[in-house]
């Protein structure tokens, strides 16, 4: 498998977890497999909720919205990912994090708004960066460990103001970034953890330990520690695309970001021709925020955008 199969199965595969996993959110843990018990039946992308079949939500929108600011700026430019995160919440997405819609539109600045809702709050470290990484992912990928971690801090700091989750969200830019290169993200797992302040390391090497299972979870899993952790353990215990992003969404709570994180990495790793066909041809990303309000991505706009973002990652210093 080449790399632009892992980079499209990274970005389209996180898509299509948010999609499938949208109409089950909040719901218990079992609902997933309750409805649809054997894999390769079909019908799983659903709708519901709210939800067109194949409709994917804000994790995939905001995520759109950074690989685009990556590729028309040539980088990492921070305050345009801001403006564009701000002119998307103003447009009324169906959906939007409560923490992120505060920062958001709270008016101060893009280097301020996350650290002043975190100093407000004391209760920043949801999983709302790690959901939108799989663009940021192949961009950085090319460039090392420490490029893509760092890149992965700042733009999880855009929204969230607690260190804990910019940690998490360096950790699976570096995750992705292994398995983008065709390695095993579980194996990488000592050498991320290595790389995170040590103030943080304790509670990622919980969730990330070989051993761990998303029950034994001291948070809901909208929180950054066992997102991430989940996502890991469902790649860790099965060896498809289909089944790794079933076992997450089968979690139950917040089952359209857990199966986005989840089908990024799974993605990565199985590449774009391990997920279903009956999935991918149903998605669909409504995109708020656009010049043309009523833009509309499906699958070949995704493999674009991921083939892009390869391509300017490889042409980098
Ligand atoms: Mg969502």
């Amino acid at each position: 498998m080449d790399g632009v199969e892992r980079a499209v199965g990274a970005v389209v595969g996180s898509a299509v977890g948010d999609a499938l996993g949208a109409p089950f959110e909040f719901g218990l843990a079992g609902a997933f497999s309750g409805r649809f018990p054997q894999p390769g039946t079909g019908g799983e992308m659903c709708g519901g909720g709210g939800w067109e079949a194949g409709e994917a939500t804000d994790d995939t929108q905001m995520a759109v919205h950074v690989g685009e600011s990556l590729l028309e700026r040539g980088g990492l430019d921070l305050p345009d990912v801001f403006a564009r995160f701000q002119r998307w919440a103003a447009a009324e997405p169906k959906d939007i994090g409560l923490q992120t819609e505060d920062v958001l539109t709270n008016g101060l600045p893009w280097d301020q708004a996350a650290d002043a809702h975190f100093r407000t709050n004391q209760r920043a470290a949801g999983n709302g960066a790690l959901m939108r990484a799989a663009t940021s992912g192949v961009f950085f990928g090319g460039r090392g460990r420490a490029v893509t971690m760092d890149a992965g801090r700042r733009l999880s700091a855009l929204t969230h103001g607690d260190p804990a989750a910019w940690e998490g969200t360096a950790i699976f830019h570096e995750l992705l970034r292994v398995a983008l290169a065709g390695g095993d993200p579980v194996r990488a797992v000592p050498d991320a953890l290595a790389a995170v302040r040590a103030e943080h390391r304790g509670r990622y090497a919980t969730v990330l330990a070989p051993q761990w299972e998303p029950d034994q979870a001291t948070e809901f899993n909208g929180a950054v520690w066992p997102c991430l952790g989940s996502a890991v353990w469902a790649v860790r215990t099965t060896t498809s695309y289909e089944r790794a992003v079933r076992a997450a969404v089968d979690l139950g709570g917040d089952t359209d970001t857990v199966g986005a994180v989840t089908g990024a990495l799974a993605g990565a790793v199985h590449g774009i021709a391990a997920i279903p066909v009956r999935w991918t041809e149903r998605l669909h990303v409504p995109l708020p925020g656009s010049t043309d309000p009523q833009r509309v991505l499906h699958l070949r706009d995704l493999e674009a955008l991921a083939g892009a973002l390869l391509t300017a990652s490889r042409s980098r210093p």
